[in-house]
């Protein structure tokens, strides 16, 4: 299969981890004869030295016409700051180039998986963690993030605001779908998280996703219902009951930050923005934007410190979700997990026990390479 892959290496550690993740994709291509193009493309801080502006038009075009988009990350202090050492205006900064190719691309659903491999158990903040697997599925772009808002004085003179959380039907069918999909690709279990004892908007969105459970009949998939405050308690309780996890935007940003922190660091996390889902039913090309969910980490940039496997399982995500390429995203999963089996650690994830080894950025990447 022949897919073309828009490479926004960005700025800090984002350059040396998605070129960890090229190569693993290169190995990947040639063992399974499928033949990747990458083009790289200018966002963040670099293309504000370039260009002048976070977000090129070109970048988006490239982006556009390609099959997935992988990304680094972006920012830095270089650009907090303009010339006149003032600090630089929302659009300007390059993280307007994330928003910005986000709503461009149209991605509206935001996959985070966390899983706990067994071998960094120890990294854990939980004493038993019991098996931590989960996908918390949030919708991106609608919600309280996007609705109308104000800050005012009202008739007392006192400060007031406001933000509006609304949702249409059709933009919560459309991510329930997204959960159920990925459900048939894992175990099934879909839990449905809202506010539906106190929220209008909570309250559509547990209708609507029924809904579309029952109309859709998704073989082997089982949904629930819990409320947010549950969540965030049960997520620390006994994370392992959970399978997929699909909220709304907000729920989404705070439950899926109060997760990650179960697999023990940053550097571990993948994530992808989707405009769909692809399956083995649906064959167009559905665009992507896989990427880690740390930052461009400035203090070890440019040091070959930096852990590149949030990167590279991002790029498994892309190899399934996008490509539907399961056999290939399992083969980069499980090198992930012989690399870490046989010792091999970034200082993030190192914990100086017996039979492990600190290694650079390159090295790690090299290793997985190794095990396709
Ligand atoms: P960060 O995620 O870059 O770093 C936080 C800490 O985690 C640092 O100590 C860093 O060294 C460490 N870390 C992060 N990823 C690591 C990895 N792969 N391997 C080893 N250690 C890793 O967050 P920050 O320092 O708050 O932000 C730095 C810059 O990144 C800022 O400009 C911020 O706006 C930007 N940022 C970008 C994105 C993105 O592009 N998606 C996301 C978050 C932050």
């Amino acid at each position: 299969m022949k897919k073309n892959i828009a490479v926004i290496g960005g700025d800090g550690i984002g350059v040396e981890i998605t070129a960890e993740a090229i190569k693993v994709l290169n190995k990947i291509a040639v063992k399974y004869n499928h033949e990747f193009e990458f083009a790289h493309v200018l966002m963040g801080g670099v293309a504000i030295d370039e260009t002048g502006v976070p977000l090129p038009e070109e970048t988006v075009k490239i982006c556009k016409a390609s099959d997935a988009v992988l990304l680094g990350a972006v920012g830095g202090p270089k650009w907090d700051t303009g010339s006149d050492g003032k600090p630089l205006q929302g659009h300007l900064r390059p993280e307007a180039g994330l928003l910005g190719i986000r709503a461009a691309l149209g991605l509206f659903a935001n996959i985070r998986p966390v899983k706990l491999f067994d071998v960094l158990a120890d990294s854990c903040v939980l004493k038993n963690p019991g098996k931590i697997d989960l996908i918390i599925v949030r919708e991106l772009i609608g919600g309280a993030y996007f609705g109308k808002r104000e800050t005012y004085k009202d008739e007392s003179g006192a400060r007031a605001a406001y933000d509006t959380m609304l949702y249409r039907d059709w933009e919560i069918e459309r991510i329930a779908e997204i959960a159920f999909k990925l459900a048939q690709k894992r175990s099934g279990r879909v839990c449905s998280v809202d506010k539906a004892n106190v929220l209008d908007s909570s309250r559509l969105w547990r209708e609507v996703v029924w809904e579309v459970y029952n109309r859709e009949k998704y073989k082997g998939v089982t949904l629930s219902d819990m409320l947010v405050d549950n969540c965030a308690m049960q997520l620390v309780r006994d994370p392992s009951q959970f399978d997929i996890i699909v909220t709304e935007n907000l729920f989404g940003d705070i439950l899926s930050d109060e997760a990650s922190v179960l697999t023990g660091s940053l550097g571990m996390l993948p994530s992808a923005s989707l405009a769909g889902i692809c399956t083995d039913s649906r064959t167009e090309s559905v665009i992507g934007m896989y990427e880690p969910c740390h930052g461009s980490a400035p203090d070890i940039a440019g040091q070959d410190k930096a852990n590149p496997l949030a990167m590279i399982l991002s790029a498994a995500m892309m190899l399934r979700l996008s490509f539907d390429m399961d056999k290939e995203a399992l083969d980069v999963e499980n090198a992930v997990e012989r690399v870490l089996a046989k010792g091999l650690r970034t200082g993030d994830i190192y914990r100086g026990y017996d039979g492990t080894k600190i290694v650079g950025c390159a090295e790690m990447g090299a290793a997985v390479t190794g095990e396709i």
